[in-house]
């Protein structure tokens, strides 16, 4: 990926914060993906007072690209209100899985807009995975 789109990626999960709704944990999350003809999602976390009900910003970001008709994800940025690095959670990981591959980016931005980057296959190994019906 080129360092303007990285950089692109890392602005936009930062400001995806912003709209958080997490007034429960106060830990807000912003996500930005991209997909594989370049098109950028962004999502944030939305939590509930259902707590179980709250949905993470990758899965905001993904199941919009998604509803846009994507089906590959290359790029993931997350970031927080954290001095440390964040990753995805467990639900989140497998939801990326459908769409991504062991080659795509993780890239982990901290508060100060510092990043880390992981490839996907690093941090999520062995995807369970259904083989995928054929259309009728
Ligand atoms: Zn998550």
């Amino acid at each position: 990926m080129n360092k303007q789109l990285r950089a692109e990626m890392v602005r936009r999960a930062l400001d995806a914060r912003s709209t958080s709704y997490s007034p429960y944990s106060r830990f807000r999350v912003g996500a930005c993906i991209l997909t594989d003809d370049g098109t950028l999602f962004s999502g944030c976390n939305v939590e509930n007072s259902s707590y179980g009900l709250a949905i993470c910003a990758e899965r905001n970001a993904v199941f919009q690209a998604a509803f846009a008709g994507k089906r590959r994800v290359t790029a993931v940025a997350v970031s927080s209100d954290e001095q440390g690095f964040i990753t995805p959670c467990g639900a989140c990981r497998q939801v990326i899985s459908e769409f991504a591959d062991a080659k795509t980016e993780i890239i982990l931005v901290n508060a100060a807009g510092k990043t880390r980057s992981v490839r996907f296959g690093k941090i999520f190994p062995t995807p369970p995975a259904l083989d995928k019906l054929k259309k009728r």
